[in-house]
């Protein structure tokens, strides 16, 4: 995903869980950093693009990567005509925008990240851009935004206690059934006693998770699924498709998980 800028629209669909929006906002009105803490494809995404809209706010979002710098976040000077210019980078411009910026898997990110993260996540709310001495204060507004999975945590790559600990944080996990139906029929057009199937199927398979399998069907996937099925492919091909090959090469693995569907279907 490359980053994007999105300019507050009709706030896509979101389907809350608790009291997240509640705790965006409230963080929003007072400057605070907030944290997304949860497996791939849950929503936390979407929660996002939801809530800056909601908000009216434009949203710069990040998705980090092991070979994302800081200059990828601050910016560059770039050679435009034969001339040097400096480019805000995603982070810069949404500080002098007052709008929200999202670093996606946050803990991908190279370490001087960290550096340029940490005056703005505290009570200074700056931004230091070393290469043309500016120094931004985060007007009211602005929202740093970060996620991770932590699942995916691993020595080398855990969020070091002294930048978590400028966080506010919320934990996302998969929607309950019922309401996770209601987004995968809603993502998919697929009627929702379908839809509910495919999530009783997902809830099956998560208990395997952590197992064999290194996490659990995402909601991303269940939609996929359904999507296939609404457009007339049958469950057989689309749960093949949309489940069990993209959760695990490994046969064993892949026979456990039709046996699961065999009971579902
Ligand atoms: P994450 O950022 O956690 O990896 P996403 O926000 O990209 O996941 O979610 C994947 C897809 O699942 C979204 O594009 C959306 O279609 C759907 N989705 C997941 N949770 C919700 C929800 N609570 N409300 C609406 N859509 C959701």
């Amino acid at each position: 995903m490359k980053d994007t800028v999105t300019l507050p629209v009709s706030a896509p669909y979101y389907q809350p869980s608790g009291r997240e929006c509640e705790l965006f906002e409230t963080s929003h009105e007072n400057g605070l950093p907030l944290l997304l803490k949860g497996p791939t494809g849950c929503g936390k995404t979407r929660f996002v693009e939801h809530m800056a809209a909601k908000l009216g706010k434009p949203l710069y979002t990040v998705a980090c990567h092991d070979d994302l710098s800081a200059a990828d976040l601050i910016g560059r000077y770039l050679l435009k005509g034969g001339q040097t210019v400096w480019v805000d980078g995603p982070l810069t411009r949404a500080v002098r925008e007052g709008a929200i910026c999202y670093l996606d898997e946050i803990i991908e990110a190279r370490k001087d990240v960290t550096v340029v993260l940490h005056p703005l996540t505290d009570n200074r709310r700056t931004l230091m851009i070393d290469r043309t001495g500016e120094e931004l204060v985060a007007p009211e507004g602005f929202m740093l935004v970060a996620s991770y999975n932590p699942g995916y945590q691993n020595v080398l790559k855990r969020m070091k206690p002294s930048t978590r600990q400028r966080f506010l944080s919320v934990t996302f996990d998969f929607p309950k059934p019922d309401l996770e139906t209601a987004v995968v029929a809603s993502e998919s057009g697929l009627d929702s006693n379908r839809a509910a199937q495919l999530v009783r199927l997902g809830g099956h398979i998560r208990t395997l998770s952590g197992m064999d399998l290194e996490e659990g069907v995402s909601t991303r996937l269940l939609i996929y699924a359904a999507t296939l099925m609404a457009s007339g492919m049958n469950v057989t091909h689309a749960i093949e498709a949309a489940i069990i090959e993209p959760l695990s090469d490994d046969e064993d693995v892949q026979t456990a998980l039709r046996d699961l569907v065999a009971t579902v279907y």
